[in-house]
């Protein structure tokens, strides 16, 4: 049976289809510039040259229809029809507090994924789209929403209520809802799966640190807390994020610079974290060689990323009374050895011991820490697509 995941933004899509007997990849690929000038379909199928196409899209029903077109290709493709196509599975970034688990869509999933639009302004525009393309493509083949917000809505009110007033939480639901759901749910049940941890010592902490980061906090893979919260920007410093701040900071430099809360809101957003910090890049890996080359904002930047992801690591312990195991994952997570282990050089407190050789592994699951650890750290690989395949197939096989 195959799948294909569909990963919609305001201007890209990324795709992948996926062998479900083999949760192998047959082929995946990205539109880019969509509803821009330069439109670009990149088509990777493993063992063969990349397939390029430079074609206008001006909306994501185009980019879908070329899409099809070469996932058919007699060239470039791999099925013979798009009828092999069981499903589709969505991306959705947000689903508000009515859909958590993932959903097979109808009128009223739409619905609510556009009631949401204002929550998440990039993206459930552009997943809607991506929807609503596929059914006019492919008639009859189901389409799934997985939220990224799922996993996160397990979270009790204790964790996920702001201490403002209630009639805002009644009236429009603001709520910390948490994103990366599915890698953090992916990565949590991994984690459980490979490093064989027991009934009743499944105190995970996931800390996904890519480009986007958030840590959350679970027991048997329900999520406790997580780091994001009404929107992506709340939590760890991000490449472009903030993170947490002092809500008045918004305030002050809306004053003092003369801008409009959503021109704080975009600074925040996208010129914040390691960018802003560092003044050299977004980039992990440029700030990393800046500080190699004695730039001092740039230590202060990785500096600064690594005591917030190691105070989140902490209270999550506490949230849970304990923690049995820690997972990185994500671009930096995934691959920075040396950030893994001065974060766990932090935490020797909760008897952390880092495996140096072990901890040299790279894209694979491993267990980084030594055998007489009292906490088990691993490095697990993300995969959000095949998250969302397996939900997918599960929601069509009931
Ligand atoms: P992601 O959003 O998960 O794709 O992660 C992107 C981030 O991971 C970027 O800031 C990269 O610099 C960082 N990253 C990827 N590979 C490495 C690496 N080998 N060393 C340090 N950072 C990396």
């Amino acid at each position: 049976m195959k799948i294909l995941v569909l990963n919609c933004g305001s201007s890209s899509l990324k795709y992948q289809l996926i062998d479900m007997d083999t949760e192998g990849v047959i082929a995946k690929g990205l539109c880019e510039r969509i509803g821009i000038e330069g439109s670009k379909l990149t088509h990777k199928v493993p063992g063969k040259d990349d397939f390029c196409l430079e074609s206008p899209m001006p909306t994501h029903q185009t980019a879908v229809e070329l899409v099809m077109k070469a996932l058919v290709d007699k060239d470039h493709g791999v099925i013979s029809d798009v009828s092999e196509i069981s499903a589709v599975g969505h991306r959705v970034l947000h689903g508000g507090s009515k859909y958590s688990d993932p959903v097979v869509v109808n009128e009223d999933v739409k619905k609510v994924i556009r009631e949401c639009f204002d929550l998440g302004p990039l993206h459930n525009p552009a997943n809607l789209m991506g929807i609503e393309a596929c059914e006019k493509a492919m008639p009859g083949t189901p389409n799934v929403a997985v939220f990224d917000t799922g996993f996160g809505m397990a979270m009790e009110p204790k964790a996920y209520m702001y201490a403002i007033p209630y009639e805002y939480y009644e009236k429009y639901q603001i709520r910390r809802y948490g994103f990366h759901g599915t890698s953090h749910k992916f990565v949590s049940h991994e984690t459980i799966k490979f490093g064989n941890l027991p009934e009743g010592h499944r105190r995970v902490i996931v800390c996904h640190l890519g480009n986007g980061a958030s840590v959350s906090a679970s027991i048997d893979g329900k999520c406790v807390d997580t780091s994001m919260g009404l929107t992506p920007l709340e939590g760890l410093i991000m490449g472009t994020r903030s993170g947490d701040v002092d809500p008045a900071v918004v305030q002050f430099i809306a004053d003092h610079e003369n801008l409009s809360v959503d021109e704080v809101l975009t600074i925040l957003n996208k010129k914040s974290g390691m960018l802003g910090l560092s003044g050299v890049s977004s980039d992990f890996r440029d700030v990393e060689k800046a500080e190699a080359e004695g730039n001092e904002r740039a230590k202060l930047a990785n500096e600064a990323f690594r005591y917030r992801v190691t105070k989140y690591i902490g209270a999550y312990t506490a949230a849970m009374n304990g923690v049995d195991a820690i997972a990185f994952t994500a671009g930096l997570g995934e691959n920075n050895a040396e950030n893994r282990e001065l974060i766990c050089d932090n935490l020797a407190y909760l008897g952390v011991k880092i495996d140096k050789e072990a901890n040299k592994t790279r894209g694979k699951n491993a267990l980084i820490s030594t055998p007489d650890s009292k906490v088990k750290v691993f490095v697990i690989p993300t995969n959000e697509e095949l998250s969302i395949a397996r939900d997918t197939l599960e929601m069509i096989s009931k």
